[in-house]
């Protein structure tokens, strides 16, 4: 074979493994044999086949249903947790017809929700009576109770997940009873079932509390790993939220500020983020296998991108468009040990994962008093990795995991990971409490699926 002929080969090698890689995950069929139509999550990595679906419009047709529903009964709000959480082979049960706001109290800045409600709607509800909720996660597409079941947060030192705002909820429990939960009500299944899985029951309406409306100021701008991480405390301190995300093989992070302003209005522009995204996919592709290259011409590309600025109400700023698909494990870390923890991570992914291309994303949470809010009782720093959708996701298993595990963290309620109950009740101080509560609301477990069988039961 000549030398050309042999370039022209490993070319064509190369770009046909690139084909192959980029194909489409398989699908699973639309129905099973019964005829029961598929349920996925928005990943597509969890799915399966129930044999009833309901969308109750009301507490009592609900607690009818949940008397003689086939088990498992499972709770979904917008299908984007990463965990099987949701699948079943019994009763899928959707509080979609179940959204909106029931009162409010203006001087207070509470507000009374149902629990169907998306966090998309909940904001421009809440700006319509001057009220915002303190902070928000990445996307704003969860459900309102979906959000709070599994500690879903966003990013600022001072300020808790969403459900460190509840104070207090109504829960239709697996028997069918409808029970006011509070720290005055029924104070051990608020304690318990505030972060509680959708596994004490479904939850029907949430009360937050809220603070008053303002305009934030966000920046996002390009500054390098190091200094970012160096500057960590100091950056917190300075902003009311601050998170990053670190870009493998590049050294560089997006740094996201937001604080409140007076400033007037500057809408934010046009969505780039999907773009950059697929941008970073291409370096990927084409260097892949020479980091040099890949670092060097990520920061060529890099070095023109100017810092984005905007003002507006925090609802319409704090949460973004993911319309990339990915698969994700993020754990919550006691707070000095995010950095370190971060810092092997991308190590580890730069050493070993050239394939990766999603950036690290770091955030901090407050501390909160829920038995099983991962940010119990410790104010924490979380990493998140991801792996496109397209992608292998398994040396998030392999490689991240055992980093993540080393330093104590609390997986994410909705986001992968292997721990069992044996985990949890080391990492959870009243893990046994939470788990009497759940026993004594559904002493037969007709609310648990295989995998919360091994997360509440220990069961593989
Ligand atoms: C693109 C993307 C971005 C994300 N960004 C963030 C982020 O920034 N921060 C973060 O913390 N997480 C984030 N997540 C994770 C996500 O917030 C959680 O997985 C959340 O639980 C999803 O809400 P959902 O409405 O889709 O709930 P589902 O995934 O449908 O359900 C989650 C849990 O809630 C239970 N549940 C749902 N409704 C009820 C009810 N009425 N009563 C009782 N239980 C109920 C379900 O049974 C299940 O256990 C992200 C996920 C994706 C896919």
């Amino acid at each position: 074979m000549t030398g050309a002929a042999g370039v022209g080969l490993a070319g064509a090698g190369a770009v046909g493994y690139r084909v192959w890689r980029d194909r489409e995950p398989a699908s699973p069929p639309a129905q099973d044999a019964a005829g029961h139509l598929l349920w996925r999550n928005w990943s597509g990595i969890r799915g399966s086949y129930p044999a009833q679906r309901a969308a109750p419009s009301s507490e009592g047709e609900l607690a009818g249903l949940l008397k003689t529903a086939p088990a498992p009964i499972r709770p979904v709000g917008a299908g984007h947790s990463f965990t099987a959480l949701v699948p079943t082979s019994g009763l899928l049960l959707t509080l979609d017809q179940m959204s909106g706001l029931v009162r409010h109290d203006a001087d207070k800045l509470q507000a009374t929700v149902r629990a169907g409600t998306r966090l998309g709607d909940l904001g421009p509800a809440l700006a319509a009576i001057g009220q915002e909720m303190p902070n928000l996660p990445d996307i704003n597409k969860q459900s309102l109770a979906g959000a709070i079941s599994t500690g879903t947060h966003g990013t600022g030192r001072g300020i808790t997940a969403i459900h460190g705002q509840v104070l207090s909820f109504r829960l239709a429990t697996p028997k069918g009873d409808l029970l006011d939960c509070s720290p005055a009500s029924n104070p051990e299944i608020y304690n318990a079932a505030r972060v509680g899985l959708g596994a004490f029951g479904v939850v029907t309406e949430v009360t937050l509390q809220n603070q008053p409306l303002k305009r934030i100021y966000k920046r996002v701008e390009l500054r390098d790993f190091h200094e970012v991480c160096d500057a960590w405390p100091e950056l917190q301190a300075k902003h009311r939220n601050v998170e990053f995300y670190a870009i493998p093989f590049t050294g560089k992070v997006a740094l996201i500020t937001a604080d409140p302003t007076d400033r007037p209005t500057l809408p934010r522009g046009p969505e780039v983020d999907n773009a950059t995204l697929m941008d970073l996919k291409r370096l990927r592709d084409l260097f892949g296998l020479i980091p040099p290259l890949r670092r060097a011409v990520a920061n060529g590309l890099m070095g023109d991108i100017k810092p984005e600025e905007m003002v507006d109400e925090g609802w319409k700023l704090l949460s973004n468009d993911r319309s990339v698909r990915f698969n994700e494990m993020e754990f919550h870390l006691p707070r000095e040990t995010q950095i370190p923890a971060l810092k092997e991570v991308m190590a580890a992914i730069e050493k070993h994962r050239g394939d990766v291309f999603f950036p690290i994303e770091a955030r901090t949470i407050a501390a909160d008093d829920a038995w099983l809010s991962p940010f119990y009782q410790r104010p924490s720093g979380s990493v998140a990795v991801h792996a496109y959708y397209k992608d292998d996701y398994a040396f998030l298993f392999d490689l991240i995991e055992p980093i993540f595990r080393r330093y104590d963290g609390r997986p994410h309620w909705g986001k992968l990971n292997s721990l069992g109950a044996g985990d949890f009740s080391r990492l959870y101080p009243r893990w046994k409490e939470a788990c009497e509560v759940r026993a004594a609301l559904d002493p037969t477990g007709r609310f648990l699926n295989p995998y919360l069988r091994k997360v509440f039961l220990g069961q593989s």
